[in-house]
């Protein structure tokens, strides 16, 4: 059976390919009868950062274990598996072979971070100094606790950590092994973009001497992290396949376009673009509230808001470092906090995602949202809810049973599914892979402005904010100490003063994709004395 198009057979009538690549011909491993195919497999290469770029389901984690020598690849006979001998044989002549060779030796240490952090606590009892202490076989520690500001946490607790506190710690103690290869399954979630790049620059150090490999759908990130990457397509667990390696410009534009030239497959039917100028707001916009100035003392922290409005209709992108107030701000216009001096009036109902999302309840998905919606049934609600997060494969499953990508747009789901003037999403982006943010980010577009609602996003991820937002709101100041919400402001002027805070630019590529300029480059000086972090062309 072929799907119509290919012109050899395609072995899942599911792909647009117009020539079968060799990858397809035989998996690397097969998980049963019917179960996930994964073909090809990324190569570590000594010296450089390897990036995987591809849909959560579509094997990354499988050709890890393969990588690592937990799993022995079957090459798709499930009969007999298939012996290290004949596993060679298949890859004699191919870069990985030297590799595989060492694997079935077991003569390879591998260091991993993996994807989801919230287990470490449940096998880990004790503070962050003593996990990093059993960790610490290169005598890096004092480095990485001084590069990740883990300071102040160190005598805390594991399970009293943030989920941002415990990714810091998890990927100091991966960088700290003593290892032959190094693998971090997405580096992003929960971290600011000043930690995001702290995180990129020591794993790029760390890189001169060993391999590593990195899944990562931050694609700003991604671009200045890894110097090769491997698409990952097929069709989440159902097959999976891993390309050669292309060099990142290209990979990650071959990847938003949907279509992977040397491979002839075209995996998605759209292309996700990227606007070259600040998108000027053409919709004429009603207020649909204003905030006034205000001030919140905590002991320890101070934030300012200067005061400002909420149109009716627009996204809202909320953008500033971990610790600086953002969710504080978000909790005084829910009125779940009060500013100094009593209560505000400001009479607008409130639907918050907060940034960690708690699945402790064993009722199914369904069931959760229908206690929240009565238009579940509703063609309007599965158009515009279940159908872009995906939701329908999971529906029947307890919500307490979800990963933590299926988590994240169940939450999102809840919030969009109160009836509110306001929707704050924090961080909707952590776990998400890059099919799902493009996906989320066109529904919450459509949803402001069917609404007639305000929907404000707390995000980190660049891309996603410059996508999703019509104007921006900026927080800067010290994190932990003292922070002031500034704006909204257009997305010029907001871009140029957050990134101008980080002493950041990007420059466009010729697809019109922005990517950070490094440090003190040419364009990087010449953009800084212009005052154009962003958008420039
Ligand atoms: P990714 O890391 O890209 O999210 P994985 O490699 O974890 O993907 O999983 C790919 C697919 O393989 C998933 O559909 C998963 O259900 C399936 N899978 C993973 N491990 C096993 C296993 N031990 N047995 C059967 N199926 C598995
Ligand atoms: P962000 O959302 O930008 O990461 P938050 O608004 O959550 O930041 O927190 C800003 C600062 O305020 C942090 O230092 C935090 O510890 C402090 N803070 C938040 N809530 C409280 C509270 N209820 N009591 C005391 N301090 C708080
Ligand atoms: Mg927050």
């Amino acid at each position: 059976v072929g799907c119509g198009i290919c012109v050899k057979k395609c072995p899942f009538d599911a792909l647009d390919i117009i020539s079968l690549p060799e990858e397809l011909e035989v998996p690397t491993h097969r998980y049963g009868k019917n179960g996930f195919a994964l073909y090809g497999l990324p190569i570590p290469v000594p010296g450089k950062v390897t990036g995987i770029l591809g849909a959560n389901g579509i094997g990354k984690s499988t050709s890890v274990k393969i990588l690592s020598g937990s799993l022995q690849p079957n090459m798709g006979d499930l009969e007999s598996g298939a012996s290290w001998d004949e596993v060679l044989k298949k890859f004699a002549g191919t870069e990985l072979f030297d590799y595989l060779k060492m694997v079935s030796e077991k003569q390879i240490k591998v260091s991993l971070k993996p994807q989801y952090i919230d287990y470490i606590p449940k096998v880990f009892t004790g503070t962050a100094e003593e996990l990093l202490r059993t960790t610490d076989e290169r005598g890096k520690l004092d480095q990485y606790v001084s590069a990740l500001k883990l300071d102040a946490i160190l005598d805390r607790k594991i399970d009293e950590l943030s989920g941002g506190e415990l990714q810091r710690v998890a990927i100091a103690a991966c960088l700290s092994r003593v290892a032959d290869f190094y693998f971090l399954d997405e580096i992003t979630p929960f971290l600011d973009i000043y930690q995001r790049m702290v995180t990129a620059r020591l794993i790029r150090d760390l890189a001169v001497e060993k391999p590593i490999v990195i899944v990562e759908h931050d694609l700003a990130i991604l671009d200045m992290l890894a110097d090769t990457v491997h698409v990952g397509y097929g069709r989440p667990s159902v097959f999976g396949v891993i390309t050669r390696p292309k060099g990142v410009r290209i990979g990650i534009n071959q990847y938003l376009d949907g279509f992977l030239h040397e491979e002839n497959v075209r995996f998605r039917e759209y292309a996700v673009v990227f606007d070259k100028r600040a998108h000027s707001v053409e919709a004429m916009r009603n207020v649909l509230f204003t905030f006034p100035p205000m001030t919140k003392t905590y002991p320890a922290f101070s934030l300012g808001v200067h005061g400002g409005e909420v149109r009716r209709g627009e996204v809202l992108g909320v953008v500033g470092a971990n610790g600086i107030g953002k969710s504080t701000f978000a909790k005084l216009l829910a009125g779940v906090e009060e500013p100094d001096g009593g209560p505000n009036d400001l009479k607008v109902k409130v639907s918050f995602k907060p940034q960690y999302v708690k699945g402790d309840t064993d009722a199914t998905v369904e069931l959760l949202l229908r206690g929240i919606t009565k238009k579940f049934d509703s063609s309007y609600y599965q158009h515009e809810i279940v159908e872009p997060l995906s939701l329908n494969p999971i529906l029947q499953s307890p919500v307490n049973t979800l990963s933590g990508g299926e988590l994240q747009r169940v939450a999102i789901a809840a919030c969009l599914s109160k009836d509110a003037d306001l929707y704050i999403l924090d961080e909707p982006s952590a776990h998400l892979d890059v099919e799902q943010r493009v996906k989320v980010t066109r529904m919450i577009k459509h949803l402001a402005e069917g609404r007639d609602a305000g929907i404000m996003v707390i995000d980190h991820d660049i891309y996603m904010i410059d996508m999703i937002s019509e104007r921006i709101l900026v927080f800067e100041g010290e994190p932990g100490r003292h922070g002031e919400a500034a704006g909204p402001f257009d997305m010029r002027e907001g871009m140029n003063r957050f990134l101008q805070n980080l002493g950041v630019t990007f420059r466009r590529d010729k697809t019109g994709r922005p990517r950070i300029n490094k440090p003190d480059s040419f364009l990087d000086r010449e953009q800084k004395t212009n005052r154009e972090y962003y958008y420039y062309t």
